[in-house]
């Protein structure tokens, strides 16, 4: 086999494996110029395509390599080559599908903007039915007020979390809002990926000033999970202008990403500072209460009726994140159609059987909480469950007492026992102050972020 046939057939593997519109504009232009020993070179067109492959797609490029020259290959270097003759696409008949093609349809047509961007949006995700908690309240909060007065108020905002925590539930909820209450204003909501998609598309068909206007002209600009910019210098380039151009004019921008942006490895500085100028807003898991109020929530969408009892045990195990929550009330559900009954406590155990095993090997204990909390403030159980009122107990004191609370879901007065028999009024007292607190104290939220981990990892003290 010489290379291109080698290339052809790992390029007939790739067409399968990913989704069509990728392949096409990813593997266009590319070819298999040389193999040293292990090492495939390999010619991309671009920076971009070679930034992409090499996060993206070498695990996918190397696995299929190594089965087309028999293991040969361990390793891909991916070279730069501007005048690559274009490698023809395999199956030349079929029309090729280029990517951002049907965004750029969508966009374009009828000359409306807004009225694609629309499309995209899932009229599902509104604020009404977000459910606000404690861990999601500013965030919440920002979006609304964004939703009310668009580049006025927190502009850029920025919405970052863990996943399944709402963020994309949230972006959703603003441009719906917005498209309600103003159906003039020009919205665009894509994904980072679509943009970086959508741009080194512009380039290749040599675009980019459509790529500018479109997203130049636009009111309101929402993108989905901006940590995709990592280490996409030209991506990274592009929407720093992007922004500029669309900031200094008092368009609405806002982001969503999975950690705070200044921990996106490899963001540019200017990036990163630009996205602080507004408002960041963090997402942290819910607290049980935020729970039970969410399967409520779905349960009522599926028009469900499911006792609280039931309710409360998925609350109580399903702890990290909303998508596993709602995917242990859809088992649930499922488990009562299939069995044809109504739904008990039993079944319901059956139903999530596996997960809960998972679960329980957490051994999760107000024990092992208080031992957490005490070695994160360096302090002793005895100074959290003590009386004394100095500062650097007080605070970890009303920790446990808030965590007790939101993760354990105790009563007050089981709470004050566990602290060497303290009254209940006082344990409210200091769950209100850690909730009011989290709104504006980032300190706290971190301390809070970190002892969560710390409890359902198991790392810590034993
Ligand atoms: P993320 O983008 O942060 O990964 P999503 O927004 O996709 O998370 O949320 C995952 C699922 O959980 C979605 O179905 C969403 O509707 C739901 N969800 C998240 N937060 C809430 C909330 N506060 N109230 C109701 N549903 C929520
Ligand atoms: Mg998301």
């Amino acid at each position: 086999m010489d290379l291109e046939d080698i290339w052809q057939a790992a390029l007939g593997e790739l067409e399968v494996v990913l989704s069509k519109a990728n392949f096409t504009t990813w593997f266009k232009g590319t070819a298999l110029v040389d193999i040293q020993d292990s090492n495939a070179i390999i010619a991309v067109p671009n920076i971009f395509t070679k930034e992409w492959f090499e996060k993206r797609y070498n695990q996918e490029i190397i696995k299929t390599l190594r089965k087309i020259t028999n293991n040969q290959i361990l390793k891909i270097t991916y070279q730069i080559k501007t005048n690559t003759s274009p490698q023809p696409i395999i199956n030349p008949k079929k029309p090729p599908v280029v990517a951002g093609q049907q965004d750029i349809k969508d966009i374009v047509k009828n000359g409306s903007e807004s009225e694609s961007t629309v499309l995209k949006l899932r009229p599902e995700y509104t604020f009404d039915s977000f459910i606000v908690g404690s861990t999601n309240r500013l965030a919440y909060a920002a979006s609304m007020a964004v939703s009310q007065t668009p580049g006025k108020v927190h502009n850029p905002l920025v919405i970052y979390g863990g996943v399944g925590l709402g963020k994309t539930h949230l972006i959703h909820a603003i441009g719906n809002a917005l498209k309600k209450n103003n159906s003039s204003l020009k919205l665009l909501y894509t994904s980072c990926e679509d943009f970086a998609n959508d741009f080194v598309q512009s380039i290749q068909s040599k675009k980019t000033d459509a790529f500018k206007k479109k997203y130049r002209s636009i009111d309101i600009f929402l993108v989905d999970d901006i940590q995709f910019l990592s280490r996409k210098e030209g991506t990274q380039e592009e929407f720093f202008h992007t922004f500029n151009a669309l900031h200094q004019n008092d368009r609405q921008i806002v982001m969503t990403a999975d950690r705070i942006p200044t921990a996106i490895p490899d963001l540019e500085d200017r990036l990163s500072s630009r996205f602080a100028m507004g408002m960041v807003a963090d997402i942290l898991p819910p607290d049980f209460e935020t729970r039970l109020a969410i399967l409520k929530e779905k349960s009522q969408q599926l028009k469900q009726d499911i006792n609280q009892e039931i309710l409360s045990l998925i609350a109580e195990s399903f702890i990290n994140n909303i998508r596993e929550l709602e995917g242990a009330l859809n088992r649930v559900i499922a488990c009562g159609q299939m069995e044809d009954q109504p739904l008990t406590i039993e079944l319901a155990r059956q139903a999530l059987k596996d997960q809960l095993k998972s679960k329980s090997a957490h051994n999760l204990s107000p024990n092992k909480l208080l031992d957490l909390v005490a070695a994160h403030y360096g302090i002793t159980i005895d100074d959290i469950s003590g009386k004394r009122r100095k500062k650097e107990y007080v605070r970890p004191r009303h920790m446990v007492m808030y965590l007790l609370r939101s993760e354990f879901n105790l009563s007050y007065p089981i709470i004050g026992d566990i602290l060497s028999g303290k009254d209940h009024t006082t344990i409210m007292h200091g769950v209100n102050v850690i909730e009011r607190e989290l709104g504006k104290n980032d300190q706290l939220r971190d301390d809070l972020s970190v002892l969560r981990t710390q409890l359902y990892s198991g790392q810590g003290a034993a």
